[in-house]
């Protein structure tokens, strides 16, 4: 079977989706996105006319017992989380083809498109978003979850266009205040350079991802990227990054920040309470973003 076919879900013919267990149905609509395993469809409660996410993964990619193991992982994980920017975990169900999970629904997609099309935003607006995730950040590490995987297309956007964190795929729990983890089954895309000299990572993996995303958001690109991925883990490993003058003289405090969370010793890096309490996080920034962000610089007169 090609790997097209066996990646496509086979899905009812009525667009009817059901939770047999539950006797809930959903109706099928609007494609909203694919990631590794899944594809993410817009689906409607019938019962209730609520619309949610529908993550839909394929059985035939989960043949593998350490598949299915990572997919109960991400569940459990999810499941277990409550918070205002940390996506909603609605419920799991699963028929004969595919497993689905049913998330809350983010219309305005991600941090990654709105990177695409404004490639900069303003310090007011870094500083928005950037509270919404160390808000975030600070829940899921005081309950003992690193995510491991920041990065912008898993930054969604609500209409409102306030942030949630989402997809739990690579995160994990640490058990005991300490623990290392040794592994990772997966690649992140803001990885940390503990993680590929396998030196054991925790927490301050997150905070790495963090000071990747601010800079890009505020420079335009990411900090390590090259044309090859053994050119830009190399940067990694060396911590060869820089940082544009214009950053440099037109806003100190964000830059001091970046240092900090992008230092090459995870021990080093501040915690998510010291991020807040960074001069960056402190100057000006909005409560509420309009959904013009998303195309335009806002005015700033
Ligand atoms: P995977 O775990 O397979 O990588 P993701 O969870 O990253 O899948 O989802 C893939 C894409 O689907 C996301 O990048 C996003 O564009 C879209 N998506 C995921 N969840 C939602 C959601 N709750 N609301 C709207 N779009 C979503």
């Amino acid at each position: 079977m090609s790997s097209k076919a066996k990646d496509e879900p086979k899905l009812p013919a009525d667009g009817i989706i059901r939770d047999v267990a539950t006797g809930k149905s959903y109706r099928r609509g609007k494609f909203l996105g694919k990631g590794g395993f899944a594809r993410v469809y817009e689906l409607t409660c019938v019962a209730s006319n609520q619309t949610f996410a529908g993550k839909i993964v394929p059985k035939t990619l989960l043949q593998k017992l350490h598949q299915r193991e990572k997919m109960k992982q991400e569940i459990a994980i999810h499941k277990s989380l409550n918070h205002k920017h940390v996506l909603k975990f609605h419920c799991n169900f699963e028929d004969a083809e595919n497993v689905y999970i049913v998330l809350e629904v983010c219309r305005k997609r991600t941090l990654m498109e709105l990177h695409r099309r404004r490639k900069t935003v303003t310090e007011p607006e870094a500083r928005y978003f950037m509270h919404q995730m160390c808000d975030a950040l600070k829940y899921l590490h005081e309950s003992r979850v690193v995510h491991r995987d920041l990065k912008l297309g898993n930054l969604l956007l609500n209409d409102d266009l306030e942030l949630k964190i989402a997809d739990f795929g690579l995160a994990t729990l640490i058990e005991k205040n300490g623990d290392r983890k040794m592994t990772m089954c997966g690649t992140p895309n803001y990885i940390a350079p503990e993680v590929l000299t396998k030196v054991g990572h925790g927490f301050e993996v997150d905070i790495w991802a963090l000071g990747c995303i601010l800079y890009t958001l505020l420079v335009g690109k990411p900090p390590f990227e090259t044309e090859s991925l053994n050119e830009t883990y190399a940067r990694i490993k060396k911590n060869r990054y820089s940082i544009p003058e214009t950053l440099e003289k037109g806003c100190p405090s964000a830059v001091d920040l970046i240092k900090r969370m992008l230092k090459d010793n995870p021990f080093e890096r501040p915690t998510i309470a010291q991020i807040l309490a960074s001069n960056f996080l402190n100057e000006y920034f909005p409560k509420s973003l309009p959904t013009s962000c998303l195309t335009m610089a806002p005015r700033c007169d």
